[in-house]
């Protein structure tokens, strides 16, 4: 199967070629097609030509076409599922997870319509505030979520009236690409674009003078470089980089109930989340014995193609971050002491044994950098006021977790974390209406509830003086 471009309605080749591989085997299994330059600013142009008619159709009709896309996506639930698992990586179960939670954006997006504020209304005056699209947004995504964090962009700015122009990350394209080709059977010429690069196109989209704004995610370095390619024509962006999330186990909580959520929390999709818990502080006096079950955790998980009906944890997506993760574990080997894990399989493909680390200092590699993948370090504390502040010594703030009996004392650690999201006695939850985003390094804005759409409009306020001769609008 051949896997296309979608510029301005039709499905066609690049101007260059991508192979695509199967993290499971190392192998390349597809081909896909690559825009060169003149096809990106194309895929802009189709977008902005097909804007006036989007905007103007209405939420309501916008909303048709959204619940429409989602009905086209859950019929080709299958196909997607599997080409997710074979070019990210990721277990089956959790590839058919994420089509579905995309076509509920979809859903979710369809039915929310942002009304005139008047904000006031009196004999002199009335003042209103109107939500207006933007205009073409860049939805630029990463290899870790490939289909969720499209449709996480994507859902809200069509429903807001703007269009679009999708770059997936050059290891993951494909399943964009079908997402192409579904999307081209269900809406209007132009109004989704899709092109695939080579790595090389993303500074060129970022700047480029027809996209209004830029919905990113992927690493903080990259984000940076994102909004200084923004900075020239001012555009919108959000940002939704890395973290190094801290978990924070304190000595009351219950050992048994928590240890297998943090195991999750540590390594689902490999550890290949932004949100993932990377450090874990747990209180001393729960220190070995958590760390033990941790260990046992990762012994037991098992590990291989996402294919295989019984995996729990697949690949490293690609072989830069492979060759990375296995770099940081030797350097735990001098900084700390390994207790699970700690080394590749013995087998093709990017295979990493979860490894739980233990005895490390602060300034560790592993503790200060974003791992992302299978790799957990557990450190011990003694004083709620020094994991605090051992937690929140860092560049990032996307997210921490606290484990407790005491929901109270969860709640006065939460609030003293400088995080965008704290989730306490669970992780992960991203409910579609409640807004998700970084402080700090870890992102500008952010995604999903009423404020992550309203990042997809622009506000425009209508102040009317009264004039007396005119009945009152
Ligand atoms: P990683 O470093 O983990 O591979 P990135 O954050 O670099 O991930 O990539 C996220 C997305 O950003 C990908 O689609 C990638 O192609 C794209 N990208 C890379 N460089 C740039 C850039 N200079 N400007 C905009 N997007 C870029």
């Amino acid at each position: 199967m051949a896997y296309k471009l979608l510029i301005d309605g039709r499905l066609i080749a690049g101007a260059r070629s991508l192979h695509v591989v199967n993290p499971a085997t190392g192998k390349v299994f597809a081909t896909c097609a690559c825009a060169d330059e003149q096809q990106l600013d194309e895929a802009v142009a189709a977008a902005g030509r097909s804007l006036p008619h989007w905007s103007a159709l209405g939420a309501r009709q916008r909303g048709e076409y959204l619940n429409a896309l989602a009905d086209a996506i859950v019929r080709r639930e299958d196909e997607l599922a599997r080409l997710l698992t074979l070019e990210q990586g990721k277990p089956l179960a959790q590839a058919r997870g994420e089509i579905q939670s995309g076509a509920a954006r979809l859903r979710h997006f369809a039915q929310i319509e942002l009304p005139p504020v008047v904000l006031r209304d009196n004999e002199i005056e009335k003042i209103v505030e109107i939500r207006k699209p933007l205009g073409v947004i860049a939805a630029i995504t990463p290899w870790n979520f490939p289909f969720s964090l499209l449709m996480s962009k994507l859902a809200p700015a069509l429903a807001a009236g703007n269009t679009i122009v999708a770059k997936p990350a050059p290891t993951t394209p494909l399943t964009s690409c079908m997402f192409g080709e579904i999307a081209a059977t269900v809406l209007p010429a132009g109004v989704v674009n899709v092109i695939v690069d080579a790595n090389d196109l993303g500074a060129r989209l970022s700047a480029h003078p027809g996209v209004a704004k830029i919905g990113f995610t992927g690493s903080t370095e990259t984000g940076k470089k994102v909004m200084q390619s923004a900075a020239g024509t001012l555009k919108r962006v959000t940002l939704e980089l890395g973290g190094n999330d801290a978990a924070i186990v304190l000595e009351d909580a219950d050992l048994q109930a928590v240890a297998p959520k943090i195991f999750r929390a540590g390594m689902l999709n490999s550890g290949q989340v932004c949100l993932a818990a990377k450090r874990v502080y747990v209180h001393r006096s729960l220190y070995e014995p958590l760390c033990a079950a941790l260990a046992d955790h990762a012994n037991r998980a098992i590990v291989g193609d996402g294919l295989a009906q019984e995996t729990e944890i697949g690949p490293v997506q690609n072989r830069t971050q492979y060759e990375k993760l296995l770099a940081m574990i030797e350097q735990c080997r001098k900084e700390g002491r390994i207790v699970a894990g700690g080394h590749a399989l013995e087998r093709e493909g990017y295979f990493i044994a979860p490894t739980i680390v233990k005895d490390l200092p602060d300034n560790a590699q592993i503790v200060r950098e974003e791992q992302f993948g299978p790799v957990l370090p557990i450190l011990a504390f003694d004083e709620v006021d020094e994991v605090i502040q051992r937690a929140n010594d860092t560049l990032f703030g996307l997210g921490a977790t606290v484990w407790t009996s005491d929901d109270r004392r969860g709640l006065e650690v939460a609030e003293r974390l400088e995080t965008g999201s704290v989730w306490i006695n669970r992780h992960p939850d991203l409910p579609l209406d409640v807004p998700f985003g970084g402080a700090r390094q870890s992102g500008i804005g952010c995604e999903n509830g009423l404020d992550g759409f309203k990042e997809f409009t622009q506000r425009q306020i209508v102040n009317i003086a009264r004039t007396g001769l005119h009945p009152r609008p």
